[in-house]
């Protein structure tokens, strides 16, 4: 998890295939073909990879649960152990593939359900979640677990997947480390379902992501940063005149990906909501 922090909130297969561990060497977390990885030498599961097939995982987490499907063929074989997981109360990972190659690691996961009759098994994203088994049908926390389940896994796809985009670093001053951005919305996320778009997102660290929100900078549609008035003619430290002056007139650094480019409407429209307000 530490690695999906620096990262900016996601891990590349490369990463997940030769990952560091505290005992010394390396090990494989994913398997290299399948969507479940069952060490040999361990007695559960030890990942699962899913893959939202739309842009919204609603379905994914009905009833504040995560649904995973049986891998295909038998009830036995490669679920048996991921069956013994749940037998063993031991926790596993589930990777959330974003993009070809990036996945947005969850842990630790535990499997509180087998739906023999369903081919699922649910799995509980965090400790309150654990609580829903079977027998909580009733439960009047469930409806509030299962937003906060779902807002998690928005949020957390949304920026493994914007950050990834921008290959790690801030759209507007570049700087490279994960820990340091966030994914912001062009168009606020107010709606609960958000729109989990890349080109609905930029990639900015802290600050940049704060002058954007509160309209002390601005991104023309011709993805020039733009810097308000207000700021250009304050006369103050290093921060000042090198993260926010200094920016103003130079162009944005934008995904290679075309579809993954801000979407030009929408910064319209927000930065004619900067003129209004820097003015
Ligand atoms: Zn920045």
């Amino acid at each position: 998890m530490g690695l999906a922090e620096r990262n900016g909130g996601f891990v590349t297969r490369a990463d997940l295939t030769h990952l560091r561990v505290p005992q010394g060497g390396t090990r494989r977390v994913i398997d290299s073909s399948r969507g479940i990885w069952n060490p040999r030498d361990m007695d559960a599961t030890l990942s699962v990879v899913s893959s939202p097939s739309g842009p919204y995982p609603d379905r994914e987490v009905e009833g504040g649960l995560f649904h995973y499907s049986y891998r295909a063929g038998s009830i036995n074989g490669d679920n048996t152990k991921l069956r013994q997981a749940l037998n063993l109360g031991v926790p596993i990972i589930l990777l959330r593939k974003v993009r070809d190659g990036i996945f947005v690691p969850y842990a630790p996961v535990y499997v509180v359900e087998d739906l023999l009759e369903r081919r699922e098994f649910l799995l509980a994203l965090d400790d309150d979640a654990r609580l829903l088994g079977r027998g909580f049908d009733a439960l009047p926390q469930r409806s509030y677990v299962e937003r906060l389940v779902r807002q998690r896994l928005h949020q957390a796809d949304f920026r493994g997947r914007v950050i990834a985009a921008y290959e790690s670093q801030c759209a507007v001053c570049r700087i490279r480390h994960g820990q340091l951005l966030d994914a912001a919305h062009i168009t606020a996320d107010s709606d609960e379902q958000g729109l989990p778009y890349v080109s609905n997102g930029l990639s900015l660290c802290k600050i940049h992501h704060a002058a954007f929100d509160s309209d002390l900078l601005g991104i023309t549609p011709q993805y020039e940063i733009q810097i308000a008035h207000m700021l250009l003619e304050e006369v103050d430290g290093p921060m000042l005149r090198h993260g926010l002056q200094e920016m103003h007139g130079t162009a944005l650094t934008t995904p290679s990906r075309k579809k993954d480019q801000p979407d030009r409407d929408r910064l319209e429209v927000r930065y004619s909501q900067f003129l209004l307000r820097a003015s």
